[in-house]
């Protein structure tokens, strides 16, 4: 007999679901970028037990139409990318059409998403497995939640951190996806308890005061600046505010939070001789872009980014908040809106 079959497709999904759903911080990542892929203006998150027991993201935004429900569940389907050229100048958060399958293998997953136009469709699926589908309310958008995870994955489970260090996790990845939309609002609640909540007006100092405190925002200083390729604006702190790591330097490019070290440093270096050993500014970075510079296809989640001319893109950043930092009477102009 041969040895060598395909796997099932909830087999494969479980073993994609190990690279996209690391933790419940992933679950909710995916799931709030979904949200922001279709065009929602509020996003509600609901967490219990750090997102273990509990995972529920209510968004206002397109829905899935009824004839495409059970296809947003089936493994590479997407409604974001349809041609090769279009892998190369992605716009959406979402492309690899991974994320509801492999979540939808590790957890009881309940979905009711309505287009507002006709009646809503409601979807269960535990461990990849079809429970019901049935009609729901009509209420334009999307209303999914995630209960169990990693019920059937238990070397996943524990693998899991306190629930401290996991709620901190999605905190911290709600305060980015906050920071990158300022005209989205976002709230984070858990157990009831709210977190994070930002008003959706739009204005990234706002967002900043939400995240690190009123006082802290006014430590922060503005920057902008432009060459032939890319476009950076954002904010830094001045050197009197620091933190002792570099994690609260936040970094998005065409509004994809990602992790680059070599432009993380470009902030950094921005500050010459400014800044204590070991102290690091709390910085916002947007870059737009050309998206054929970018390649966001590196890993599954999406974080690492290559950047075709890196180098200049660094001494723009370097070169910018170099000048900003040394103006005289260092004092955060819009700082009175708040
Ligand atoms: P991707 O985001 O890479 O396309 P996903 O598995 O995350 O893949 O989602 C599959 C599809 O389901 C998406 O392409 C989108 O059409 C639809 N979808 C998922 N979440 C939402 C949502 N909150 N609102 C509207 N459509 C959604
Ligand atoms: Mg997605």
């Amino acid at each position: 007999m041969a040895k060598i079959h395909e796997l099932s497709d909830v087999l494969a999904d479980q073993i994609a679901a190990g690279e996209v759903v690391e933790r419940p911080a992933s679950v909710v990542k995916e799931l709030v970028e979904n949200a922001i892929d279709a065009n929602s203006t509020q996003i509600d998150i609901l967490v219990e037990e750090a997102g273990l027991k509990s995972i529920e993201v209510v968004d206002n935004g397109d829905g899935i139409a009824a004839e495409d429900v059970s296809m947003a569940f089936e493994r590479h389907a997407t409604s974001k990318i349809t041609t090769r050229e279009d892998l190369f100048k992605v716009h959406s958060l979402g492309f690899r059409g991974e994320a509801l399958p492999s979540i939808a293998s590790v957890a009881d997953v309940l979905l009711e998403t309505s287009t507002g136009d006709e009646a809503g469709t409601q979807m269960h699926i535990k461990g990849g497995q079809v429970i019901g589908q049935s009609l729901s309310a009509v209420r334009k958008g999307t209303d999914i939640s995630v209960k169990d995870l990693f019920f059937n994955t238990p070397a996943r489970l524990k693998y899991m951190k306190s629930p401290q260090t996991e709620l901190a996790n999605i905190s911290d990845i709600v305060n980015r996806l906050a920071l990158s939309y300022p005209q989205i609002a976002f709230t984070l609640s858990h157990e009831g308890r709210e977190l994070i909540r930002t008003s959706g007006r739009g204005d990234l100092l706002q967002v900043i005061a939400g995240i690190y405190g009123v006082q802290n925002a006014r430590k922060m200083v503005k920057f902008k600046g432009e060459d032939v390729d890319f476009e950076i604006y954002g904010y830094t702190s001045l050197p009197e505010f620091t933190r002792a790591s570099r994690q609260y330097i936040s970094v998005l490019i065409n509004g994809r939070y990602v992790k680059n070290f070599q432009v993380t440093k470009a902030i950094i270096e921005g500050y010459g001789s400014k800044l204590m050993v070991g102290r690091y500014p709390v910085a916002v970075l947007n870059i737009k872009m050309d998206p054929l510079l970018v390649d966001v296809n590196v890993h599954p989640a999406k974080q690492e980014v290559r950047i075709s001319q890196e180098s200049q893109l660094q001494d723009l950043i370097t070169k910018v908040i170099y000048k900003e930092l040394s103006k005289e009477n260092l004092i955060p102009s819009a700082v009175k809106n708040l």
